[in-house]
């Protein structure tokens, strides 16, 4: 099996080691090609993104990588974009900018509808305490209406933004083990599901089955889960594994368990933005 990863973080954003240790330990697996996706620098401080001051080097170096390994694997320029609403830069301005190969477009911050103040948004990807709190406080703990705003602007995002692939697109399901925050089989949860899902067949996203959430215990399914993926099946949504990885020796966690799973139900196909792989 061909293998490749797309979604990866160094330490120039929230991961560790450097692009090269990446590049390296994925010629050592033998893989085809790796992106190079850092989280794109964001206009307030924050714990996870590559620093402003950083961002030139960053391009930098994994342009010098791209051309030094170019006979030993394809290496792709990218970033994983926040889409905030009122806040993110347009990505059109970050592949323009940077000349990126491509782009991975995630919501972990999520803007209440209507509002630009930097208080009504709510963060899906860190502590079950900070979750909880932010629904109660922008959202008089609605938590229906929390979910659909998360799933409403990723659907803007994909009409928008256009990224090359939507990232973890359930991860708001990180926290929700056993439905104890939302009735995840609720006909309003299906219906946030399946408009996002229209726009990214629509729009042609490639859409990810992010492995991580397993390999580090947050979450029994990957992201997205089976009945999205399903969904995603029936709608003909290009689909690709990747693992996010924070470690290069994270490159191929739980990879071939991902393809196996996309075989089993009925995949015949993975895409990345450069090539496709059979399955
Ligand atoms: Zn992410
Ligand atoms: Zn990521």
């Amino acid at each position: 099996m061909m293998k490749y990863n797309f979604h990866t973080h160094s330490k120039y954003d929230d991961g560790s080691e450097t692009l090269e240790d990446y590049v390296v330990a994925a010629i050592d697996k033998g893989f085809k090609a790796i992106g190079l996706s850092g989280h794109q620098p964001l206009p307030f401080d924050n714990q996870w993104s590559i620093r402003k001051q950083d961002y030139p080097d960053y391009l930098a170096e994994a342009r010098r990588l791209r051309e030094q390994y170019k006979d030993q694997i394809d290496i792709y320029l990218g970033l994983e974009l926040d889409y905030i609403p009122g806040f993110s830069d347009d990505f059109r301005a970050f592949r323009d900018g940077a000349g990126l190969d491509y782009c991975i477009g995630s919501v972990h911050l999520v803007m209440k509808p209507g509002s630009d103040n930097p208080d009504n948004i709510w963060f899906v990807d860190g502590s079950l305490d900070g979750y909880v709190q932010g629904i109660q406080a922008i959202y008089g703990g609605d938590v229906q209406a929390a979910v659909e705003s998360y799933y409403d602007q990723q659907r803007e995002m994909v009409a928008t933004q256009r990224p090359d692939i939507i990232g973890h697109l359930d991860k708001v399901n990180m926290h929700n083990k056993g439905n104890k925050i939302f009735d995840a089989s609720a006909e309003w949860y299906g219906k946030a599901v399946d408009r996002l899902l229209d726009a990214i067949a629509e729009y042609g996203t490639i859409v990810e089955l992010n492995t991580r959430g397993v390999y580090t215990g947050k979450t029994e399914s990957y992201f997205p889960n089976g009945d999205i993926m399903k969904k995603c099946l029936d709608r003909d949504i290009r689909v690709m594994v990747n693992t996010d990885a924070h470690h290069p020796s994270q490159l191929d966690r739980h990879f071939d368990a991902g393809v196996a799973l996309l075989k089993k139900m009925g995949f015949r196909k993975m895409h990345t933005p450069f090539f496709e792989v059979g399955l």
